[in-house]
């Protein structure tokens, strides 16, 4: 039915008219990471990938429609009253490998710049990131009843202070073997520090998302102080320029707080992004711009209805990670 829905929207050119009559507001994507096409029906591939080929085409798509930005210039201009028609800006959380080996080529292919939000701590360690391991631990626990109630859950992730839910999920690795496939290594690790250079050419800029990509709310006022700032400090040793741009784990409005914002002010951050759906106006509070989340379901008409607001209009939510 929803197929149908946006099928139509996009054959009677409903996203082209809302490109012309709301085209001074920024709108922002959020990816994750990218797959290959041919992993796209494994049922472990988090449903906030999208394969190689839907995001060549969702860059085509940007090409003919929209005026892709560098987020922190769309955020300047749109605080200072001069964001261009159509403005575009995309970005990409928590800081996977394949962000560098496939995303990277296909911005390069379109000539379109990007923010990549850095969770810090897994790029020494090489950890996957801990949502990705529960999520790992959750598809593996499948068909085993007893094993699956001890197991940590995704719910216990979005919910608990995140030591403790890595203290659980360390000790399901340990007890269980380490099962990854190659594949899965592949596509959900993290980047690591001497990966970084490969982006070099000025198309990717970098910006913070907590140290351990813990979920603010879950933690002491100390720690979330601490994440937010450690980020920071590492994402300017990592690139050699202090970021101006952060993103929420998670990104939910009830994730962060008003005191978090204080720590971002006092950082001098000067944007930060949930993962609230929706386009931004020029009286929009920039530490709480809004996205559109993109993930492995969207078809091209879908993403059509999505960048344009009316996915959010029928109040069909997606998930953020
Ligand atoms: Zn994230």
């Amino acid at each position: 039915m929803k197929r149908i829905v946006y099928a139509t929207y996009s054959a009677a050119g409903g996203d082209r008219l809302v490109w012309r009559l709301a085209s001074r507001r920024l709108r922002i994507l959020a990816y994750h990471g990218i797959c290959d096409d041919e992993l796209a029906r494994e049922r472990w591939v988090p449903p906030y990938f999208v394969t190689r080929s839907a995001f060549d085409a969702q860059l085509a798509y940007l090409k003919r429609h929209a005026c892709v930005l560098p987020l922190s210039e769309a955020v300047a201009r749109l605080r200072g009253h001069d964001l261009p028609a159509r403005a575009v800006s995309i970005t990409f959380d928590d800081g996977y490998a394949n962000n560098l080996y496939a995303a990277y080529p296909i911005l390069k292919k379109y000539g379109m710049p990007a923010t990549i939000f850095l969770a810090t701590a897994y790029m020494d360690s090489g950890e996957l990131f801990p949502f990705d391991r529960v999520q790992l631990i959750e598809h593996l626990m499948r068909g085993h009843a007893t094993a699956h109630r001890e197991a940590p859950s995704l719910r216990d992730y979005e919910r608990a202070p995140l030591d403790d839910v890595r203290r659980r999920i360390d000790d399901w690795w340990h007890r269980w073997g380490s099962p990854l496939t190659a594949d899965q290594v592949t596509t959900l690790r993290p980047l690591r520090r001497d990966e970084m250079a490969g982006f070099s050419g000025g198309l990717v800029e970098f910006g913070a998302h907590t140290h351990s990509h813990c979920i603010l709310r879950n933690e002491t006022e100390a720690r979330r102080r601490a994440e937010i700032r450690e980020s920071i400090l590492r994402v300017a040793d990592l690139t050699g320029r202090t970021p101006t741009l952060f993103s929420y784990p998670n990104g939910k409005p009830t994730d962060f707080g008003e005191d978090d914002k204080q720590v971002l002010r006092g950082a001098r951050i000067a944007a930060a992004v949930t993962t609230t759906a929706g386009s931004n106006r020029r009286d929009r509070d920039l530490l709480e711009l809004r996205r559109y989340s993109v993930g492995l379901l969207h078809t091209p008409q879908s993403f059509a209805a999505a960048l344009t607001g009316v996915q959010t209009l029928l109040g069909i939510a997606r998930r953020g990670a």
